[in-house]
């Protein structure tokens, strides 16, 4: 069972390893550390059978010195204020290292959602839009979708927040339907980032990609897109799995079909042209050449870490690693290109909408997948100049070092005011 880091203190750990090769003053790095406001709201919503429940909401606004907060919704029985505001933190450094003008946020209600019809579940959302209206907007807070959140609420949130403020604002919020004001390329910009990420990575190291061995946990948004585009570099994705097992096949199993297995019969697991099936934890110590853990939190703790045999490690996840692994990952000289990088492909198109909705003219899926590119290769060629510029330790530290500098001079150039 992987070690459960508190991921609050995860966070500032993290700040406080990247910001010792900074020359930034201990109480602003303290300021960096802390979210500006954590709302937290007792929800009341009328259940189909007339019974009343009631529902707890958080909404944690990290920091706006960069732009808006920016960042997720999240419904699952596990949120709480530290996660929230763990992860409203890591959207700050997130967006700040893409370079996008934002800083950071995060939402979530504690509910399983699989337990209420869509009726319930839209007057929960509705519910907490009126709730969050007066915090929310184009120019403070703009939520997405998170864990079990997609285009469905985010366009209940809309409407909420329209209705409310009595105008047209689809700029209050990211992840809506196309036919809502969503953005093309929206739904493919997680895996596409981890693949443009995993891609110069190689190119860094001078690894050739084609021909380069791949596993993959997490069949998901992230990890079937991600899988589907590496393949496409000329890799061969030799194992993917979710939580029902792994699959493997070592010639190289076709991704598209995998995808569409999944979609048929509900996991990867019975997939016919796979030669092998085994466990997560075994997928996750393969040899092989690069890694995407696109799952869970947590997923390489420390054990596991020591067994780990990839190369090049890079998180589609958010948080896939502890810190103590992350230690013994540096120490084993495997490469790991971060999640507020690898992963930032979804809030860097969020951005894209957001722009989009304020022009009120709507880009082409290439233009969209051009300006990503961009901003992704740009954001990791600053990575490695500040890996080799302060001798850094590894590039998650690195990630921060360019991130942390961002927000710090962000705050500094604003000046003092009460
Ligand atoms: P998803 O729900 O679409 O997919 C998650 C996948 O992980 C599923 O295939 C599930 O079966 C699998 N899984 C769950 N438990 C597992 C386990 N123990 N072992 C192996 N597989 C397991 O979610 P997603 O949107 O693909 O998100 C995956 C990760 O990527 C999360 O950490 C999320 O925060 C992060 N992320 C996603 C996006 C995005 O735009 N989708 C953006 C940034 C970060």
């Amino acid at each position: 069972m992987p070690d459960e880091a508190n991921p609050f203190e995860s966070l500032q750990e993290q700040i406080d390893d990247a910001a010792a090769y900074l020359d930034v003053p201990a109480d602003v790095v303290n300021r960096l550390k802390h979210p500006e406001r954590v709302l937290e709201l007792t929800l009341s919503v009328e259940l189909d059978d007339g019974t009343l429940e009631t529902f707890r909401g958080f909404r944690s606004q990290f920091n706006g010195d960069r732009g808006p907060y920016k960042g997720g919704i999240r419904y699952h029985p596990n949120v709480s204020r530290d996660e929230v505001k763990a992860l409203s933190g890591w959207m700050v450094y997130k967006c700040a290292v893409v370079d996008i003008p934002y800083g950071g946020g995060k939402g979530g209600i504690v509910i399983d959602p699989r337990g209420y019809s869509e009726s319930e579940l839209e007057r929960v959302t509705r519910t907490f839009a009126k709730e969050l209206r007066p915090f929310i907007g184009p120019d403070k807070d703009i939520p997405a979708p998170d864990v079990n959140t997609g285009q469905r609420e985010m366009n209940w949130i809309k409407d909420t927040y329209e209705k409310l403020e009595n105008t047209t604002a689809p700029g209050v919020i990211t992840g809506k339907s196309p036919a809502n004001g969503g953005s093309a390329g929206r739904v493919e910009a997680t895996g596409r980032s981890v693949m443009l990420a995993s891609r110069e990575a190689f190119d860094y190291l001078d690894k050739d990609v084609t021909g380069a061995t791949v596993a993959i946990q997490g069949y998901g948004n992230a990890g079937s897109v991600a899988a589907k585009l590496i393949e496409d570099l000329g890799a061969n994705v030799v194992a993917v799995s979710d939580s029902s097992g792994a699959v493997f096949h070592p010639g190289g199993l076709d991704t598209r079909a995998v995808k569409e297995f999944k979609r048929e019969t509900g996991s990867v697991s019975g997939y016919a042209d796979a030669e092998e099936e085994f466990s997560n934890e075994e997928l996750l110590t393969m040899d092989v050449d690069l890694l995407v853990p696109a799952a869970l939190e947590n997923a390489i703790d420390a054990e596991l870490a020591t067994q780990v045999e990839a190369d090049v490690i890079v998180e589609a996840a958010n948080g896939p690693i502890t810190p103590d692994a992350d230690d013994i990952l540096t120490e084993k000289e495997v490469t790991v290109v971060p999640d507020i990088l690898a992963n930032a492909g979804g809030v860097t198109v969020s951005y894209f909408e957001w722009v989009q909705n304020r022009q009120r003219f709507a880009w082409t899926e290439e233009r969209v997948n051009d300006e990503l590119e961009r901003i992704v290769v740009d954001a990791f060629d600053r990575l490695v100049e500040a890996y080799e510029e302060h001798d850094l330790p590894n590039f998650r530290t690195a990630a921060y070092v360019v991130a942390i500098q961002r927000v710090a001079d962000a705050y500094r150039g604003a000046g003092s005011w009460p």
